[in-house]
């Protein structure tokens, strides 16, 4: 029989779109389903920037585009990371993708190596390891427990780069916890970055835009300004504007990652498609309204999911301060049944189940995250459907014994 590739037997579909497509199958078949799962934001973009598109579409001109991102939407995105300290960039450092998510995969098939070490801590965002996992690099995870709030700490970190790993992935905020460094966290683990010249350092910041409470977002260039020659800045459209379908990410960094971005793209996307170029360009220049009022939407929607775990007994949720994520530590749960289904429950993965089962409510297992004592809520659902879909939760711990 004829064979896949080796790298397909590592490759896997994504743990956190599986619950989501279950979620939707019951759907259909006609149960009540309040989903908390997938981590889309839930809104459409401003008018502006579908009249960009409609004009870029009258405006066709039927040929290929950039392999690095047109010369607009590069100029776009320069303006945007200036709002957040990273000045000094040029085009010449930027490079544009199908979505982050595509951008990441192209840095990590660009630095990594089969058999090269990449680090990141836990709980991470999966496909941190999926992508590792296709390319065969080692994977070096650094536990980040409840207990310390999910975030890394500068000791762990100095342990992790002494050993020379070829790449550091970094998330701030966080998916899956929502948590957010702070500028003294930032600038702590800046100075352990800065002592380990050899470490690529990746810092996807996509929700850089959603942070709550004033805890105001930094980043390590914005700590040392002399790390730009290794920090390779993540950026999307997909959350902050609303727009994950449209599919545009983009990264700034040294001039060399960008051209091997670059030079990825031309040989599998060669471009963005000109009429999602154009939504890009009018999403990120455009009036910011819409993206601002959604932060403050999360931010309420925050309160409301923190006021309903915290008075759920013993389940401990550190307080995410960005991104629309929660990730409380349901391992209380364990070793229960739920006694109205007599669903036993052994883990966060029989927890989600008979959740979804007995209340129709969808959040992923933690150890989709690589924790597995927690589960994600991605509260971006109808607000109609936030109170009910906690109440549910309530009610399914209220039943376990
Ligand atoms: N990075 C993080 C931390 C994410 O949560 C996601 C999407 O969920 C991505 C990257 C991918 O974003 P994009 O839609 O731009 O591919």
């Amino acid at each position: 029989m004829l064979q896949l590739a080796r790298r397909m037997s590592r490759a896997k579909p994504s743990a956190i779109m599986m619950v989501a497509e279950k979620a939707k199958r019951l759907k259909a078949a006609g149960r009540d389903i309040i989903s908390f799962s997938i981590g889309v934001p839930n809104f459409l973009p401003g008018d502006h920037v579908y009249a960009a598109a409609r004009d870029a579409l009258a405006k066709d001109s039927g040929q290929y585009g950039s392999n690095r991102g047109s010369d607009a939407l590069l100029d776009a995105f320069l303006k945007h990371i200036e709002q957040v300290g990273l000045t000094g960039y040029t085009k010449a450092n930027c490079a544009t993708g199908i979505g982050a998510k595509h951008v990441i995969y192209n840095i990590c098939e660009a630095l990594l190596d089969e058999g090269d070490t990449i680090t990141f801590p836990t709980p991470y965002w999966t496909s941190y390891v999926d992508i590792a996992e296709i390319l065969d690099a080692k994977i070096d995870l650094l536990p980040c427990p409840a207990e310390q709030d999910y975030k890394l700490t500068p000791a762990q970190l100095d342990a992790a780069l002494a050993k020379k790993p070829r790449v550091f992935l970094f998330n701030n905020p966080s998916n899956p916890t929502g948590m957010v460094y702070t500028k003294a966290e930032i600038d702590a683990l800046a100075d352990v970055v800065a002592k380990y010249p050899d470490t690529w350092v990746i810092t996807d910041d996509i929700y850089n835009r959603m942070v709550f409470d004033d805890v105001g977002y930094h980043n390590f260039v914005n700590a040392r300004p002399e790390l730009r020659d290794r920090v390779i800045f993540i950026d999307s459209l997909s959350k902050t504007y609303g727009m994950p379908g449209w599919r545009v990410g983009f990264m700034a960094g040294p001039e060399v990652v960008a051209q091997a971005v670059t030079t990825m793209n031309s040989n599998h996307i060669t471009n963005i498609p000109e009429i999602v170029t154009a939504a890009a360009v009018a999403a990120l220049s455009g009036p910011q309204d819409v993206p601002s009022a959604k932060c403050v939407e999360f931010q309420g929607k925050r309160d409301q999911v923190m006021a309903a775990l915290t008075a759920i007994p013993g389940v401990v949720c550190p307080k995410p301060h960005g991104a629309f994520y929660a990730f409380p530590d349901i391992s209380v749960a364990f070793g229960k049944t739920h006694q109205p289904t007599g669903l036993a429950i052994g883990n966060d993965i029989d927890f989600c189940s008979a959740l979804l089962e007995a209340k129709g409510v969808a959040c992923v297992p933690g150890s989709a995250f690589g924790e597995p004592r927690a589960l994600r809520i991605s509260y971006t659902c109808p607000t109609p459907q936030l109170a009910p879909g906690l109440a549910r939760i309530q009610e399914f711990f209220a039943e376990l014994a």
